[in-house]
């Protein structure tokens, strides 16, 4: 059976590229009919150091945000990764199962690690055996995420290939398909056209929030990086060795609706000076109503402890049989 998994880090705000990569997505999967479940990847956020309120606050905040932009409880599982004791448990078995070759492949480490890699925690490092343990937990077929995880759903995919060989258990984990496609898949930051668009980024000038004012997201808007070539271009030629503009201009097209082609059409040949104002108005536009719900959902802590509460029922409810199978198959002890 099909089955949708996908997480969010309580790392920070949530910004326009989680909105556009992720979250507008799992909505759409949700309303398709599919079978969902939509987690706070709270360990995921440890990696990194953060104060232990924060962690608790930025949990119920992500929570908060899933059911603002239409995650509806009761169609989709919205829970925390920490309730769900099959994620750790399986994250430690995968540990034996992944090569180190396999891991130290992974860019998303390097980036983060930064220069002092040294000094980066064991978790950072380990943090797509945790996301393969997170997926295959539910044994989860498909997964929507940013085109900045491809890489981590191919090692899950590795992971997922090698136990089913090594345990010679054919066909025990399904091999998940990212869901990467459509506009908003890869949003870049504000500040430089070749790095994508983070919660981690210290530039706040840098993303657009989710919970930005309308002035803010004009703001930031207007303070985008874009280049000294002059005019927007006409065509999708025109958007070659420009990132910063191609990026305005996927976000313009990714919060209206029109296609890359009819926004060009539109604004080729004018200005910054009149695109930039006309982003910012359709961006608002887009993102007020989930502001909006957002702050009114976060008004009520107890409820949003209720609804995660009643979500993590439901997964360890898939998760336990398979956790069960999955020490039988690997012949840890259980009582
Ligand atoms: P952090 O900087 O802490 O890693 P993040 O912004 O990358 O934060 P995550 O929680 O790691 O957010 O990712 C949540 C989801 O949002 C993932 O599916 C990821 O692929 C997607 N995503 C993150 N950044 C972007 C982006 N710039 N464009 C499109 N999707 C994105
Ligand atoms: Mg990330």
């Amino acid at each position: 059976p099909e089955r949708v998994f996908s997480g969010i880090q309580p790392t920070g705000n949530l910004h326009l590229g989680n909105y556009l990569g992720a979250l507008k997505k799992f909505v759409a999967l949700q309303e398709a009919g599919r079978e969902c479940l939509f987690c706070v990847v709270n360990l995921h956020a440890m990696t990194m150091p953060v104060a232990p309120a924060d962690l608790l606050d930025q949990t119920r905040q992500i929570a908060a945000a899933f059911l603002a932009c239409g995650i509806d409880p009761k169609k989709s599982a919205v829970f925390a990764q920490s309730s769900v004791s099959a994620h750790a448990e399986l994250a430690w078995i995968f540990n034996c199962v992944a090569r180190m070759g396999w891991v130290e492949r992974m860019t998303q480490f390097k980036d983060k690690a930064g220069k002092d890699a040294e000094r980066a925690s064991v978790g950072l490092f380990t943090y797509p055996i945790l996301m393969a343990a997170d997926i295959l937990a539910y044994k989860a077929t498909h997964v929507p995420v940013g085109d900045d995880q491809k890489q981590h759903l191919e090692l899950t995919r590795d992971i997922a290939e090698r136990f089913n060989r090594d345990y010679d258990a054919p066909g025990f984990f399904p091999l998940p398909e990212p869901l990467i496609q459509g506009p908003g898949a890869r949003i870049m930051s504000l500040k430089d056209g070749t790095k994508k668009m983070s919660k981690s980024d210290p530039s706040e000038l840098s993303r657009i929030n989710l919970v930005d004012t309308s002035e803010e997201i004009a703001k930031k808007i207007k303070k985008a990086k874009t280049d000294l070539l002059g005019d927007m271009p006409s065509d999708v030629d025109g958007l070659k060795g420009r990132p910063e503009v191609e990026n305005l201009v996927g976000i313009y097209s990714a919060v209206t609706g029109e296609s890359v082609e009819a926004v060009l059409r539109q604004f080729g040949g004018q200005g910054f000076g009149a695109f930039k104002p006309a982003l910012a108005d359709a961006t608002v536009a887009h993102l007020a109503p989930i502001t909006q719900r957002y702050r009114d959902i976060l008004a009520d802590p107890a409820e949003i402890d209720r609804t995660l509460a009643a979500g993590a029922e439901r997964a360890e409810a898939i998760a336990a049989p398979i956790l069960s199978d999955i020490r039988r198959t690997v012949g840890i002890w259980q009582a």
